[in-house]
Parts: C-alpha cells; structure tokens; sequence
C-alpha cells in the first residue's frame, strides 16, 4: 500500500490543486484517460462538498485528502471537520441538495464513477467521504 495525506485551505481553487494531486499520485496505476477524467470530477464533487456545505465557504478551514493505491486498488479519502450530514441516506439521493441553487448531483456523481462510496458524519462534527475504485 503506497499512501498520500495531503491538508489545504478550504478554498475554491484548491479543488483543482486536489484534482491535479490525484491525478500524479494514481499515474502509477494504470486507468485509461476516461478513467482519469471519472476520477477527477469524483475528487471535485467531494471536495468541493467539504468546501461549500461542510465550511459554509469559510476559506480558512483545512480539508484533508489521503489517498491509497495498491495493485489495481485506489482508495480517496475526503475529510471535513466542519457543519457535518444531518441525513445521510437523503443527502446520497439523486437531485436532492439543501441548496436550491443546487443540483444535488454530486454524490450521484461519485457513485456512479467509483466502485464503491461510503460517507461517515456527525452533525457539528464533520463528514469523511471515502471512495474505492
Ligand atoms: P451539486 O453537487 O450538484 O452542486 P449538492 O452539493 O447540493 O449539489 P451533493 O454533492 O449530492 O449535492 O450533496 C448533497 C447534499 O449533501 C448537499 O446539499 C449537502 O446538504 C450535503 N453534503 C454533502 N457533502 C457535505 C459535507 N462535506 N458537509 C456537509 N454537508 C454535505
Ligand atoms: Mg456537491
């Protein structure tokens, strides 16, 4: 298991700078272009998710990244210790967001993109959003 941590400021243009880190780091497995560009909208939905809902856009929040690589095996890791998922089950639901400027589209994004999908939070506490793929 070969493993990356990477920790930055909550803020819109990180989400790039996680992209492009995912990116490197998967470079030693091989995933197709298409496969990389699946992965690269997954890391942003998440990212931005910890951003936007999980800080409220407070940019002076940490959002953390691990990432785990193995033969064929990748495991992202997204962690927020901000506002946190009061429910879970409705908040994975196609087309549901708390915000109607939204489209409440990005975990179905990271499902569909990912193999597997598992998000822990605690109200006040935060979210981690684990994806394998
Ligand atoms: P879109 O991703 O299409 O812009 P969205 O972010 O609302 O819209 P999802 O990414 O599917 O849709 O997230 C659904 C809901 O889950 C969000 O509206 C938000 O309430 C909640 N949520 C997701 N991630 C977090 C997080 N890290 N912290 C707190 N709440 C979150
Ligand atoms: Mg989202």
């Amino acid at each position: 298991m070969n493993k990356a941590v990477i920790e930055f400021s909550s803020r819109a243009e990180n989400v790039a700078f996680a992209r492009v880190a995912v990116t490197a780091f998967v470079s030693q497995l091989d995933f197709t272009l298409s496969e990389l560009e699946e992965l690269k909208v997954a890391v942003s939905e998440a990212v931005s998710n910890a951003i936007v809902h999980g800080y409220a856009s407070d940019p002076d929040q940490n959002v953390r990244l691990e990432i785990r690589v193995a033969d064929n095996y990748l495991e992202i890791e997204t962690i927020d210790t901000g506002r946190g998922i009061d429910d879970i089950a409705k908040a994975l639901e196609p087309a549901y967001s708390t915000d109607p400027e939204r489209m409440g589209l990005g975990f179905a994004f990271m499902q569909s993109f990912m193999d597997k999908l598992d998000v822990k939070s605690e109200p006040g506490r935060g979210t981690r959003v684990k994806m394998v793929r």
